[in-house]
């Protein structure tokens, strides 16, 4: 997170749900990625109880991540779900501070789908917030949310976390192209298109 320019310090949070296990692993609350160790990871069930693995004092202590209420709601409203990656991303973030979505601008936005949309406002780490993201996230793989950050959504965690990395990658090509001018989008159907072809891609039948 850290090193790809996803986030500072211990803000954003990862997960990802075995779901043959009925097992959540989710990033403890307020640890910097730096001092992250396997053995601080948490483990919790769909409905955000903890179930810790070790007796370690260490693990004993930490908390969930604050946001782990989105997190299983998300993995309750689609099955497809299996990582989130939520990041303090730097031009994401400021789109989610605009209260913007972002637009189709570069195909790459089909990562997400045909646009990145923005979940309104609510206080980290609340049920408010949790409820906004999922009413907002339909069959989006990537959204912003306002004044806040972005959480991306994947079948596993490398196509979460590709996810966020490939967002962050069009808010910057957005911001840049709207500082000196007006970018041309694409429309819905050619949008369409790509994530049609996204199916497939890199799986050698493209
Ligand atoms: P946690 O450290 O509790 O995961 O919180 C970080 C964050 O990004 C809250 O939205
Ligand atoms: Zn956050």
């Amino acid at each position: 997170m850290v090193k790809s320019g996803l986030t500072t310090g211990s803000g954003g949070n990862l997960s990802i749900f075995n779901r043959s296990e009925g097992l959540i692993a989710i990033t403890p609350s307020g640890v910097e990625y730096q001092e992250l160790t396997p053995e601080n990871i948490i483990l919790m069930d769909i409905q955000g109880n903890v179930c810790l693995s070790n007796d370690s004092d260490n693990t004993a202590k930490l908390k969930p991540s604050s946001e782990s209420g989105f997190h299983t709601a998300l993995y309750q409203q689609r099955a497809d779900i299996n990582a989130i990656v939520h990041t303090h991303s730097p031009y994401a973030t400021t789109f989610a501070c605009l209260n913007r979505e972002i637009p189709p601008v570069h195909y790459l936005v089909a990562f997400a789908g045909i646009k990145v949309p923005v979940a309104p406002y609510a206080t980290f780490g609340t049920q408010q917030l949790a409820d906004n993201i999922v009413v907002t996230i339909k069959d989006y793989n990537a959204i912003l949310l306002a004044n806040h950050g972005l959480v991306a959504v994947g079948n596993n965690m490398p196509q979460a976390f590709n996810i966020a990395e490939e967002i962050e990658f069009v808010a910057r090509i957005c911001y840049q192209a709207e500082s000196i001018g007006r970018p041309v989008l694409l429309p819905d159907n050619e949008m369409k298109k790509v994530i049609e072809k996204f199916k497939n891609y890199g799986s050698g039948k493209n």
